[in-house]
């Protein structure tokens, strides 16, 4: 068949591991040979990081802000022993982390649903979205241990001096104190990402908190949603017929574990970092885990598997042993980025090639063949593919 020609870029970011070895394959078997397309490369490898003191990173993060669609390969986040393993110059920081600053965008993890594959929810049979407000919080909090007979107090300042003081509690043992904070700017971008993102997945939204608690600090994120939900989303929410609406935190849970999925649901950091796990876990698997990183206007997009670089699997690789490593969040990561290169430029080839590699991909798992994590799933008599049995079967059903 003729290749798609597509004439804006998409930037290509490699990574580490055995999510390496998957996406050198899947530019290989299934996207280079159908699309003219040109990728602007960067190797985010732990090694080039190290060799260009992490400024690969600021880079790859800058050219998806300027060429609005970027795909990423997990990467390794270097703690002590990969310091050690790589012989790094520093433990650097997360690249995930790095460009997310860049492009000040919400995480969306979406799992991939498939009818064969058991969940241990079973009646969610659509995506539980969640988007995660990756800013403040007890991430950026500050803590205190105090002593007996202390007090604990909390003030702000500004450049004309202190406005505002409360005292938070007088110790009668020693114990601890927590400080931390948000800004209105940062929950504002999230509440336009998360409304611009549920349009474009035609998807109502849910935000939870628990602002009968924090009257202030969670009514500030309820308050923000609701101005800018009524500003300016809530006549498309109505065009499309979907709904907005706040939760408690604990009713919203509820209601998660009672309704069938369809909804994105937006919480607060913690909350967030929390649920995706939960929810990843809920659909099963790591391997069917998608992830976008959105700009709040749903111009920028950069998508990812949500796994990580699967370390057992690639030591199996370089000893030569065939793995049945699951490609497939990866491979979601790929189409959906074509997908959002094909909205932003109209294309509609490309917006069909990118939906016809997903049909595939969802129907051979459904007809059962399937890697290893998942026929785990399935039970006992489930058979199994390797990786490179799995990209073969695709492969051919794509020429078809
Ligand atoms: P991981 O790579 O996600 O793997 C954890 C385990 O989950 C694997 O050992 C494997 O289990 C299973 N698994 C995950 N993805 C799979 C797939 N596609 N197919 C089959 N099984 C899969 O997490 P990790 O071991 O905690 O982290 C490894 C490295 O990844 C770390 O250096 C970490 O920094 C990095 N990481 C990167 C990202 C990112 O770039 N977004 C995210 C998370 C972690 P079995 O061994 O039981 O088969
Ligand atoms: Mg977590």
């Amino acid at each position: 068949m003729p290749k798609i020609f597509i004439q804006k870029p998409i930037v290509d970011i490699n990574g580490d591991e055995m999510a390496r070895v998957l996406w050198d394959k899947i530019k290989e078997d299934l996207i280079l040979p159908y699309l003219d397309l040109k990728l602007i490369e960067y190797d985010l490898s732990i090694i080039n990081r190290d060799k260009t003191n992490d400024m690969v990173t600021k880079e790859a993060g800058e050219s998806i802000k300027k060429n609005f669609v970027g795909v990423k390969c997990a990467t390794i986040t270097p703690d002590d022993k990969r310091v050690k393993e790589y012989s790094l110059k520093k433990k650097y920081p997360s690249p995930n982390g790095t460009i997310r600053n860049i492009l000040k965008g919400t995480i969306f993890r979406e799992p991939i649903i498939i009818k064969r594959i058991p969940k241990i929810v079973n009646h969610w049979n659509a995506p539980v979205v969640i988007a995660r407000h990756a800013f403040g919080d007890i991430y950026k909090s500050k803590e205190i241990f105090t002593k007996k007979k202390s007090r604990l107090v909390l003030y702000s300042e500004n450049d004309k001096g202190r406005h505002d003081e409360i005292e938070i509690h007088k110790f009668e043992s020693d114990g601890v104190g927590l400080a931390y904070f948000n800004e209105f700017d940062s929950i504002r971008d999230f509440a336009i990402s998360c409304f611009n993102f549920a349009l474009k997945r035609n998807f109502p939204l849910y935000l939870s908190t628990k602002n009968t608690i924090l009257q202030k600090y969670d009514e500030a994120f309820k308050n923000i949603f609701d101005d800018e939900f009524n500003k300016n989303f809530k006549n498309q929410f109505e065009k499309q017929k979907l709904n907005y609406q706040h939760r408690l935190i604990d009713d919203m849970v509820a209601c998660m574990m009672k309704w069938s999925g369809g909804f994105v649901w937006a919480c607060k950091n913690y909350d967030g970092d929390v649920m995706s796990d939960l929810v990843a876990q809920g659909f099963g698997s790591l391997g069917l885990m998608s992830s976008v990183l959105q700009s709040p206007d749903g111009k920028i997009l950069k998508t990812e598997a949500a796994h990580g670089t699967i370390t057992s699997h690639f030591r199996q690789h370089q000893k030569k042993i065939e793995t049945s490593t699951n490609p497939i969040a990866s491979i979601f990561a790929w189409t959906r980025a074509l997908s959002h290169r094909a909205f932003l430029d109209s294309n509609r080839k490309l917006s069909e090639f990118s939906e016809k590699i997903e049909k595939i991909c969802i129907s051979i798992l459904n007809s059962g063949q399937m890697t290893k994590d998942l026929a785990l799933m399935c039970g006992p008599d489930q058979s199994w593919v390797t990786t490179n049995e799995l990209f073969k079967i695709i492969k051919s059903k794509i020429i078809n």
